[in-house]
């Protein structure tokens, strides 16, 4: 059975913040949602860079793998935000979450980085799909905080993976089967962070896609939300449901290039626009729709606590390779120090001869050279003496070497006569 997608993005600015750094998309096969990070380091380019990489994704995967699909889009939304910090050192600690979800008719596969969500409504239960990296939530993992204190901690904000473009990319990869009835949405920290789960489902359970959007950033901004919001939901249906013949693909947030304030059916957005709500007037407190008084510091500047690109790189290749050649040579000359004191006992044309080094050859090179050469004639040695020394005798020292020809002199057979005279580097008298 093939199925298809009912759905919806509204992505709002907020009470408080100056721009949307947020970016949403949602089409027949794709949703996502991508909250730019970066303060000034201007998180909107990020996220609208990496939405305008990811929504090249939504066309029918077909028999394609879904993760593979995923994580490739992934990567290059990651190398374009290389790109341009590359171009423009300005951008240097611009960065972005990424929850995407790719679906083939039947399936989702889902790619995740940061603290963005998805989550699945089935049979109205509703179950976080993803999985935040955040500081807070290695605390909840090591059962240091409750989910309810991670909603307040100071450091909730920070986030310890990002589409960057510096770091190595390793996303969050899975996939789901999904089901007529089903309900997904993909959110921002902004919604997610503010409403606890059980209020989030609530919502979620009510309306079409359309409304549940619209609510669910109402109900963020109104639970406090400083931050901006992004909501994508989307209903999986079966064949035979009608979808709207207006249904097109939404891009929502910083990723849409002219952003509209149009008033919506439900009052405040209309979807496909990066809505905003009206101006908060500052002489109105914030319980009763005024202002909310900003951070001194604003959080977004800390957020991923971006790590600055390397500088220097090429010098640090330099010194790398300098100091992986030198470790080499210092192995090589140790290796060969080594190899400098060992000893053995084998045959020098046709005589008893001490070699140091060590036995056999390496790519063709002897390991090993005459020390001295004895008078000692391999013809003079019994069948075994001779053979032990031809195939080479090991010894512990040179010491020991002498002793090993001084015991094959003993026992050579006089009556042989030598066959060479002593020709050892440095050596006299018998053997
Ligand atoms: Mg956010």
């Amino acid at each position: 059975m093939s199925l298809r997608l009912d759905y919806s993005a509204l992505s709002d600015v907020g009470r408080v913040r100056k721009n949307n750094q947020d970016s949403g998309y949602a089409g027949p096969w794709l949703l996502a949602v991508c909250d730019g990070v970066g303060g000034a380091a201007r998180g909107d380019i990020a996220s609208g860079t990496a939405i305008g990489e990811l929504r090249r994704l939504d066309e029918d995967p077909a028999d394609r793998e879904l993760l593979g699909l995923v994580a490739g889009s992934m990567q290059r939304a990651h190398d374009r935000i290389s790109d341009l910090v590359e171009e423009d050192s300005a951008l240097s600690g611009t960065s972005t979450t990424a929850t995407v979800i790719l679906f083939d008719g039947s399936r989702i596969g889902v790619g995740h980085v940061g603290d963005s969500r998805a989550y699945l409504l089935r049979e109205g239960v509703l179950s976080q799909l993803t999985h935040d990296h955040t500081f807070v939530q290695s605390l909840v993992d090591e059962g240091r905080i409750t989910d309810d204190e991670a909603r307040t901690h100071p450091h909730r904000n920070l986030i310890l993976k990002v589409l960057d473009g510096s770091s190595d990319l390793e996303p969050d990869l899975f996939t789901l089967d999904v089901a007529p009835g089903d309900r997904i949405l993909v959110c921002s920290d902004g919604a997610c962070g503010y409403l606890a789960d059980e209020r989030l489902g609530a919502i979620l359970g009510e309306g079409t896609p359309d409304f549940a959007s619209v609510e669910l950033v109402r109900a963020s901004l109104d639970a406090g939300s400083t931050d901006n919001v992004t909501c994508v939901v989307a209903d999986v249906v079966g064949e035979q449901t009608d979808l709207s013949p207006d249904l097109s693909p939404l891009l929502v947030g910083a990723a849409a290039e002219l952003p509209r304030r149009t008033p919506s059916r439900h009052g405040i957005f209309r979807h496909r626009d990066t809505g905003e709500l009206d101006p908060i007037r500052a002489d109105i407190p914030a319980e009763a729709g005024g202002a909310i008084a900003s951070d001194p510091i604003d959080p977004e500047e800390a957020r991923y606590a971006p790590q600055p690109r390397p500088r220097f790189l090429w010098l640090r290749r330099i010194l790398s390779t300098l100091l992986v050649l030198g470790l080499a040579l210092m192995a090589a000359g140790l290796g060969g120090w080594w190899a400098n004191q060992q000893f053995y006992v084998s045959d020098s044309s046709g005589n008893v001869a001490i070699y140091r080094g060590l036995q056999g050859t390496v790519v063709g090179f002897r390991l090993s050279e005459p020390y001295r050469t004895t008078n000692v004639s391999l013809d003079q040695l019994s069948s075994v003496d001779r053979a032990a020394v031809r195939d080479g005798i090991d010894v512990t020292s040179l010491d020991d070497a002498e002793r090993v020809v001084q015991n094959l002199y003993a026992d050579a057979d006089p009556a042989t006569p030598d066959s060479t005279s002593d020709s050892a580097s440095g050596s006299s008298g018998a053997p």
